[in-house]
C-alpha cells in the first residue's frame, strides 16, 4: 500500500514531535511517578479530539486516548518512564545534569512520542476517509519495573483490541521478534527481635540471618531449575548498625523463565525457602508480590508488515552532524561491546553495521526464534491480542540500553528515530484498518501461537507498587 500521505502527515508534525521528545527528556520521571510526562502526552491527544481515560489499573499516570468508530480497533502502546541515576547532558563524556537524578536511558522519551505521532496521523486518515475503525493510544507507565501494562491488562484495557503495535529505541532497525522471559517481582520482608548484638544477642532474632539463609537456599535451588531461568536478588534493607540485631530485613527477587508456569513453580519453591529461613531463625516472613508479567509472543504476520513499512519509511535521515556526535559517543564503547551487540546479525549486515556509526537501514528480524534474556510487559498484551513491535536505530551501533551514551542520544539525534517510528506505526495501523485479510491472518496466527486465555499473574488484591523507584 502507498503510504506517502501518511508519511507526509507525520512529517508535518515533525517539529512538534521532536519538541515533545525534548520536553520529556528534560524532565525525566521514574515509573508510576511520570505525572508531567503522562499529562504532556495526554493533553496533546485531548486537544486533538481524542477521548481520554485516565487512572487505568489504579495508576494515575496510565491513560488511553481513543479516536474513531467501530471496527477494527487497533492499539498503539507508548511508554515514558525514566531510569534512576542516569542523568546525563547531551555530551560525549559522562556528564550528569544533576548527579543521582533519573535519565532517559531506555529512550522512553522517544517511545511514547512516536505513538502519539502515529495516533495523530491516524486521526487525519480517519477524518479524510482513508481509514475506518478506531485507534487507541495507550499511555503505559512504569515499564522499567514491569508494572504498567500488567495492571492495565488486569483492568481489561486491551480486551477490545484487534491488534496492538509498538516499537523500542535501539542501535539497529529490525522487527523485534525474540521471545522474552516471563517474570515475577517479589519482596520477602522478615521480622525478628532487636537486641544489643554484643551484650544480649540471646534476646535477639536476626531478620538479616533469615535473608542470608533465603539467599543461600536460592543459590542451591539454582542448580535444579532450567538453564533458561534467571533468579536475581538485592537486599534493600539489611539492618542498620552492626551492634543492633536487625529486627527488619528485606530481600527483593526477580524470577524469570521462558514460561509463566515455570516462573510460578520457581516462585512457589522460593516461598518455601523463605518460610524455611524464617523457621530456622525464629523470625516471621511476609511476602509482597510487586508484579508478574508474561513472556512476549511476536505475531509474525504483523512483524512482516512492520518490516515492509520500515523499508517504505526509511532509512532515518541522519545528517553528518548527527554522525559526528554519534561517532564521539561510539568511541567511548569498547570494541568487545560493539561486537557482542552486533553478533546476531547475518554476516553482510554485521560487517556493514560494525563499520557504521549509525545504521538505520531496516533489517529482517535478527532475533526471531531466540530468547532475549530480559522481560517486557508488552508480553502481557501479546497474550491478549495479536501484537508486533520493532527496534529503530536511535543510538550509535553497539550502544547498550540503560547507559549514559543512550541518554545523550535520546536527547539529540534520537528524536529522528521517533519521527520515523511514528511513520511506521501509522502506516501499519492504516494497513490493519483497511485490510481485513491481514487482520484475519494475524488473528489465525495468534490463535495458534497463544492457545490459552490470558489470566493475570497478579494474586488477587495486588496493588501497583508505588513505593518502588527502580
Ligand atoms: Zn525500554
Amino acid at each position: 500500500m502507498n503510504h506517502d500521505e501518511t508519511f507526509e502527515t507525520v512529517e508535518s508534525l515533525n517539529a512538534e514531535l521532536v519538541s515533545l521528545t525534548r520536553e520529556l527528556w528534560e524532565n525525566p520521571e521514574l515509573g508510576l511517578h511520570e505525572t508531567a510526562s503522562a499529562e504532556l502526552l495526554s493533553s496533546v491527544l485531548r486537544d486533538a479530539g481524542f477521548e481520554i481515560t485516565e487512572g487505568i489499573g489504579g495508576m494515575p499516570t496510565a491513560f488511553s486516548a481513543t479516536y474513531g468508530n467501530g471496527e477494527p480497533h487497533i492499539g498503539i502502546l507508548g511508554e515514558y518512564d525514566a531510569l534512576p541515576g542516569l542523568s546525563q547532558e547531551v555530551s560525549a563524556t559522562r556528564d550528569p545534569v544533576e548527579r543521582g537524578d533519573p535519565g532517559h536511558g531506555c529512550g522512553h522519551n522517544l517511545f511514547g512520542v512516536a505513538g502519539v505521532g502515529a495516533a495523530l496521523a491516524m486521526k487525519r486518515a480517519i477524518d479524510d476517509g482513508r481509514a475506518t475503525g478506531t485507534v487507541t493510544f495507550f499511555g503505559c507507565p512504569a515499564e522499567e519495573i514491569l508494572v504498567g501494562k500488567v495492571f492495565m491488562a488486569r483492568d481489561g484495557a486491551f480486551d477490545d483490541l484487534d491488534a496492538a503495535l509498538t516499537w523500542h529505541p535501539s542501535h539497529l532497525s529490525a522487527p523485534f521478534m525474540a521471545q522474552t522471559l516471563a517474570m515475577n517481582s517479589v519482596e520477602y520482608n522478615f521480622t525478628g527481635e532487636s537486641a544489643h548484638a554484643a551484650d544480649s544477642p540471646q534476646s535477639g532474632r536476626s531478620a538479616l540471618d533469615a535473608v542470608e539463609l533465603l539467599n543461600t537456599g536460592a543459590e542451591f535451588m539454582r542448580e535444579h531449575v532450567s538453564d533458561d531461568a534467571r533468579i536475581h536478588y538485592t537486599i534493600p534493607d539489611g539492618g542498620g548498625a552492626p551492634n543492633v540485631v536487625p529486627a527488619e530485613a528485606t530481600a527483593w527477587y526477580y524470577v524469570r523463565a521462558p514460561t509463566r508456569a515455570e516462573v510460578d513453580r520457581i516462585t512457589d519453591w522460593l516461598d518455601d525457602v523463605a518460610e524455611g529461613a524464617a523457621m530456622m531463625t525464629q523470625t516471621t516472613v511476609e511476602r509482597q508480590f510487586h508484579t508478574g508479567c508474561y513472556d512476549y509472543v511476536a505475531n509474525d504476520t504483523l512483524s512482516e508488515k512492520l518490516l515492509e513499512n520500515m523499508r517504505l519509511a526509511g532509512p532515518i535521515p541522519y545528517t553528518d552532524d548527527d554522525r559526528e556526535f554519534a561517532a564521539e559517543l561510539q568511541e567511548t564503547l569498547s570494541q568487545e561491546t560493539i561486537e557482542a551487540r552486533t553478533a546476531q546479525l547475518p554476516e553482510g549486515p554485521r560487517e556493514e553495521a560494525r563499520q557504521s556509526v549509525l545504521y538505520p537501514d531496516a533489517q529482517p528480524s535478527y532475533d526471531v526464534g531466540t530468547v532475549l534474556n530480559g522481560s517486557t510487559d508488552v508480553g502481557d498484551v501479546s497474550w491478549i491480542t495479536p501484537t508486533a513491535q520493532f527496534w529503530a536505530a536511535s543510538w550509535p551501533v553497539g550502544t547498550p540500553s540503560h547507559t549514559w551514551q543512550a541518554v545523550a542520544s535520546n536527547g539529540s539525534f534520537g528524536a529522528k528515530a521517533a519521527v520515523y517510528a511514528a511513520k511506521v506505526l501509522a502506516a501499519t495501523t492504516l494497513d490493519l484498518c483497511n485490510d481485513d485479510d491481514l487482520l484475519a491472518e494475524a488473528r489465525n496466527e495468534f490463535e495458534e501461537t497463544v492457545p490459552n486465555e490470558y489470566e493475570t499473574a497478579l494474586p488477587e488484591g495486588t496493588e501497583p507498587p508505588f513505593h518502588l523507584t527502580l
